[in-house]
């Protein structure tokens, strides 16, 4: 239903099977997209068992730190097909950070979680800028814990309310060229990144108790969020945070199972 037949996708993102990233990366592959790959350095060895895997065929796989401008200028040098689609699916705060409660967090701490998973959206998008084709679509990942408070999600609810106002702000620089920015905000799916959160395991069972549709979703369910956004079929759609997330987000005062 949805053709991507043609589009060159830059995934930024990817460290494992389970990233949600990588989810993408398979349904924007079977949607016709090809795909490229922007990794960071440490997980070197995961992306290329993942590329041999050959579930994704990558055109291209380069390391790119996104806090780096070397490597960002390095990264984007090798880019010679047009852009269409611009993936950012990273965060990273100090694991220290999580345990630690919002009053004590320090200067240095706060600055890395605001620098690689929000200031980064900015950057990508003005490397990317020259090789984006009209009507190019930027997407990044976010969470709830960016508009309201979640237990255990602290420094980096800060971090994603960053985010979603970076989306906001790109959305309407780059608008006028024909480019869109979206966030999606996912429900919580079990990856290395969500290992860090205390407690995680708690929020998979909160959700399938209390949410809507009382159930988890997947890094596919995503993957499928973004096939539609990257697709013609949401040229009109921009600046906003789209939730995959069961129903969550709609709750202000769930219900407590009854048995
Ligand atoms: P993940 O650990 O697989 O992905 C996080 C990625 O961030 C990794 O690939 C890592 O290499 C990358 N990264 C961190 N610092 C970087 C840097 N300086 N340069 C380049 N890359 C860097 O975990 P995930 O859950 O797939 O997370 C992807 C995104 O989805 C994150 O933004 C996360 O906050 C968001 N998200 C996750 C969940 C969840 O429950 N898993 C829910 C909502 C949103």
């Amino acid at each position: 239903m949805f053709d991507l037949k043609g589009k060159h996708a830059l995934i930024f993102g990817v460290a494992s099977e389970e990233s949600i990233a990588w989810a993408i990366a398979k349904k924007l592959h079977a949607a016709g997209a090809i795909i490229s790959l922007g990794y960071q350095q440490r997980f070197k060895s995961r992306i290329l068992q993942l590329v041999k895997g050959g579930d994704v065929p990558v055109e291209l796989y380069e390391r790119c730190d996104v806090t780096s401008e070397d490597e960002l200028t390095n990264f984007f040098g090798q880019i010679e097909r047009p852009v269409d689609i611009l993936v950012h699916s990273i965060a990273y705060a100090n694991p220290e950070t999580f345990g630690q409660r919002i009053s004590q967090v320090g200067q240095e701490d706060f600055a890395t979680a605001l620098v690689t998973s929000s200031y980064s959206l900015i950057p990508l998008a003005r490397h990317a800028a020259p090789k984006m084709s009209p009507s190019a679509s930027i997407m990044a990942m976010t969470y709830l814990g960016g508009q309201r408070v979640v237990a255990n999600y602290k420094l980096m609810g800060i971090a994603k309310a960053a985010l979603d106002a970076t989306v906001r702000e790109l959305a309407s620089d780059v608008g006028p060229q024909g480019v869109r920015v979206n966030a999606i905000s996912a429900g919580p799916i079990r990856t290395l990144a969500a290992s860090q959160i205390e407690g995680f395991d708690n929020m998979l069972k909160v959700y399938e108790q209390v949410a809507p549709m009382r159930r988890c979703i997947s890094q596919d369910d995503v993957g499928d969020l973004a096939i539609f956004l990257g697709s013609d079929m949401s040229k009109n759609i921009t600046g906003q945070v789209l939730f995959v997330d069961s129903g969550y987000s709609t709750l202000a005062m769930a219900e407590l199972p009854k048995d």
